[in-house]
């Protein structure tokens, strides 16, 4: 089962969210990060907005994808660096017991919308903190993942 569906529909369930806090026609583009360890395809989960999004505010709507990279913190010596996906080991002093400090996450970036225009929406509500949406906990790092 694939579960870039679900984390799709979570997806334009707040998109949906957004654009009606927001009076919004339609929405133009939703961007969005995906960590190298959060395990999402980017193929399969575009496949699946493409869709997904039918009949939604996000009909027509544009799906740009940024991938981010994996970031640690050593519990040795503290310093944080950057790591490949499958090697998170320190690389001041060589440490594998490292904390993963970012790219674990799927982020709902930006949403690009198309107003309705009308005079009473002049003044729009901020669109709300997006930051940690659709969390989910990546495989753990450890020893095992330093061979
Ligand atoms: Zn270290």
């Amino acid at each position: 089962m694939m579960h870039e569906l679900s984390i799709c529909q979570a997806l334009l369930i707040r998109v949906a969210e957004i654009a009606a806090v927001n009076g919004a026609a339609a929405v133009e583009r939703v961007t969005i990060e995906i960590g190298a360890l959060a395990g999402v395809d980017p193929a399969l989960l575009t496949a699946a907005f493409a869709v997904m999004r039918a009949g939604s505010c996000a009909a027509t709507a544009a799906l740009r994808i940024e991938s981010t990279g994996v970031r640690i913190e050593c519990l040795a010596c503290g310093t944080e660096s950057p790591a490949a996906p499958n090697r998170l080991i320190c690389t001041q002093c060589g440490g594998y017991r490292t904390r993963v400090v970012a790219g674990e996450d799927l982020r709902l970036r930006d949403v690009e919308l198309r107003l309705a225009g009308l005079p009473e929406l002049a003044q729009l509500p901020p669109v709300p903190e997006p930051s940690g949406l659709l969390r989910r906990r990546a495989r753990a790092s450890g020893p095992g993942a330093t061979a």
